[in-house]
């Protein structure tokens, strides 16, 4: 029944929505970022209360810690600031920008910024991700607290306030123009903007229906047609650049300008996009009155601790990033030492326009820093670390660290610690050497995230299949949604497993070069040496259906359903495998496990509906597919469906019209064509089957469709005779 060309009875039962997927186009490096808990289809899993008791956790102990007064009201009595650009250049370490020392890069307009500002030469980020990043940064806390924690299935829920929402308030007209899907409004970090310009441009090639990025110079372009139109009064616009994510593509001339370092030529590319900004509002006459807060989300690890990316590790090369703010009241080449959180940007807005904060915020302003009033107090010089991301996409460990300005505790399952003053590049680990440190910073870290922390269970969510495939081709490829996550550091070190992704990656670019007999002894080795990893069970599974070796791809599914490392995808593909061997029942538990798993994945649905009406369960079946019904992207499927359940029941008035609603909601639904011909022909409306079965040989692929084709010309014939 997969294949198409089947009868039952008299008619053709040839479902339309092929079974068997296509094997998934291979997406470039495996940059895996999860795409967990979609929250606007399903609420958050970490009830705000239990983060708030965390936060309350981590407050009190910091300030054990520290022992000291956090300084009230704004601390900063510096000219008038009317106006706040913050801009975010993704995935810029602090090490590849000019007044940061490299040499191997033009980032004039950084460096002027930094040259009339002050720099924070050791700023870092809570979390390598670009989501949880960005949440942190708008507001001004860390990700365990305002929940999101990894990509794609985390949204930004209406607690705590953002930045834009508490100056939307303050009176200010507030603007975002962001560069990719994963800050798409539907995250939630659109609160408070009254414009959120998340436009991507169309796709150039099928399928997708718009492009996961855009670059630097169309997000300025937008950016400027706002600035020549803004209402008048004060204003915050945040920018956001992605050109420096991975893939590589800067454009012409930087291309050929950083032939070999194309990771660099879109950071020069970037830099003068940065130019074409700062220009326009140069030319508005108010750069004098606007603060400018120039930082990254994240850096990247270019090959260093065995990651190409970013994500995995909690290393600097992906936690540090650069942070520059030029503006009235800040000194002019100035240059900060001290270790700095990127939380602390919001209080620092928020103190240079007066606008208060409320007492969320765990970063504190940096204005006794910048105007050289005193130092952070001790609680603040700690900064906290994470990323789930091993875990959700790779079946690893979490990692969790605390920073200081000397130091970096790494607690995973083989802790780590590194003095970052004679060991910047976090090669020598002084766990054993340095005790008494190890001991300090672990006690940090349990008390800020408290017991809490070694029973934390997210649970996984779903995200439609759009979206999923927008971040896959940003490298953000998961195995799809999985079990509920307990973070307690049971699984694999990331460390441990790292020295396997080069060879995935291999096998994934052979796989793009249907090169399949090449990819498959890496990806088996990989399968072998990680066997509760399901990215790598399922792109061995792609492997042997690209080489049609049906049998090894099941037996690949079943071995991930016994390691319990199954997701919803997987499911899916195992029952559609079931579902063509005619192995209803065992194909209707896979579907059934897919859906428990996540009960928006409407081909898990689509399939168990197809397999209920082959177990004869019609009343299930219809079920199942008016459960379609609600999902806006199957419903001509659906309808077809119910349409076979009415012909099964006799009803055949029904069942054409329910054919008729199939063929209306999606025209390339042949089977659907072919059986209202059939339907019309037996309830005697003649003209109308044959209109039907005319637009059915006409339209269905003869490949798929050969003895129903040859059918329908055959009765076409026949009713012109009858009708002459
Ligand atoms: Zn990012």
């Amino acid at each position: 029944m997969v294949n198409g060309d089947r009868t039952l009875g008299r008619m053709s039962i040839c479902w339309i929505a092929k079974n068997k997927p296509a094997p998934e186009v291979p997406l470039g490096k495996p940059r895996l970022e999860h795409l967990f808990r979609m929250t606007s289809i399903v609420s958050m899993c970490v009830r705000t209360q239990r983060l708030s008791t965390l936060a309350t956790i981590l407050l009190i102990l910091l300030s054990c810690v520290g022992c000291g007064k956090r300084p009230q009201g704004f601390g900063h009595d510096a000219a008038v600031v009317e106006n706040v650009v913050l801009v975010t250049i993704d995935t810029l370490r602090a090490d590849h920008v000019g007044c940061f020392g490299y040499q191997s890069v033009r980032t004039g307009h950084l460096d002027s910024l930094a040259a009339r500002g002050t720099r924070f030469a050791q700023a870092v980020t809570p979390v390598p991700l670009t989501l949880p990043s960005h949440a942190s940064i708008l507001t001004g806390t860390y990700p365990f607290f305002h929940g999101v924690r990894d990509m794609g299935g985390f949204v930004l829920q209406e607690s705590p306030p953002t930045l834009a929402t508490l100056l939307s308030r303050g009176g200010f007209h507030t603007a975002a123009f962001v560069g990719s899907v994963t800050l798409d409004h539907r995250y939630g970090v659109n609160r408070g903007f009254d414009t959120y310009d998340d436009e991507m441009p169309p796709a150039e090639a099928q399928p997708g229906p718009r492009k996961p990025e855009r670059r630097a110079g169309a997000v300025v372009d937008h950016t400027l047609a706002w600035l020549a139109t803004r209402p008048v009064g004060k204003f915050f616009v945040w920018v956001h650049f992605f050109d420096p994510h991975s893939p590589y593509d800067p454009p012409q001339p930087f291309r050929a300008q950083y032939a070999g370092r194309p990771y660099d030529g879109e950071i020069a590319y970037t830099d003068a996009q940065l130019g074409r900004l700062l220009e326009a509002i140069r030319d508005q006459g108010v750069s004098d009155r606007t603060l400018f807060v120039v930082m990254a989300d994240h850096g990247e690890s270019l090959g260093e601790h065995g990651e190409s990316t970013h994500g995995i590790f909690l290393y600097d090369a992906a936690m540090h990033i650069p942070l520059i703010i030029a503006g009235p009241g800040v000194p002019a080449g100035q240059v900060i030492q001290g270790q700095v959180r990127s939380i602390a940007v919001m209080p620092t807005i928020l103190a240079a326009v007066k606008v208060t904060s409320g007492d969320h915020l765990q970063g504190v302003s940096l204005w006794p820093l910048i105007e050289g009033r005193g130092d952070l107090f001790p609680e603040d010089r700690f900064a906290l670390m994470e990323t789930i991301y091993p875990r959700t996409h790779l079946g690893w460990s979490e990692l969790r660290a605390v920073r200081t300005k000397e130091w970096k505790y790494i607690q995973a399952p083989q802790e780590e610690l590194y003095n970052l003053l004679t060991d910047p590049t976090e090669s020598r680990n002084a766990v054993k050497s340095d005790v008494a440190v190890t001991q300090r910073f672990k006690t940090v870290l349990s008390g800020a995230l408290g017991e809490a922390s070694h029973d934390l269970m997210l649970h996984p969510s779903t995200i439609p299949a759009e979206v999923r495939q927008e971040l896959a081709s940003l490298g953000y490829v998961s195995a799809g949604v999985g079990q509920p996550i307990k973070l307690d550091q049971s699984r694999p070190d990331p460390k441990m497993r790292v020295d396997l992704l080069p060879s995935f990656e291999a096998a994934i670019t052979f796989m793009g070069q249907q090169q399949y007999e090449r990819a498959l002894p890496l990806l088996q080795t990989v399968v072998k040496a990680d066997p509760t990893n399901p990215l790598f069970y399922l792109r061995l599974a792609f492997c042997y259906q690209s080489v049609n070796n049906t049998d090894a791809e099941t037996k690949t599914y079943e071995r991930a359903v016994q390691h319990h490392v199954e997701t919803d995808e997987m499911l899916n593909r195992l029952g559609n495998l079931l579902l063509e061997a005619r192995n209803y029942r065992r194909a209707r538990t896979a579907f059934e496990r897919a859906l428990q798993l996540n009960p928006e994945h409407g081909e898990s649905m689509k399939n168990l509906a197809i397999c209920l009406f082959e177990l004869g369960q019609l009343q299930e079946s219809e079920k199942a597919f008016r459960t379609l019904l609600e999902h806006g992207s199957t419903q001509g499927p659906a309808h077809y469906g119910i349409g076979l359940i009415r012909l099964k029941q006799s009803r055949r008035s029904e069942a054409a019209s329910e054919f008729q609603q199939a063929v209306q909601l999606d025209p390339k639904l042949w089977d659907a064509w072919f059986n209202l011909g059939i339907c019309y022909h037996e309830i005697g409306k003649r003209q109308e089957a044959v209109r039907c079965l005319e637009e059915f040989s006409r339209g269905a692929p003869p490949e798929q469709f050969p003895q129903s084709i040859k059918q329908a010309r055959a009765l076409i014939t026949r009713l012109q005779k009858a009708k002459s």
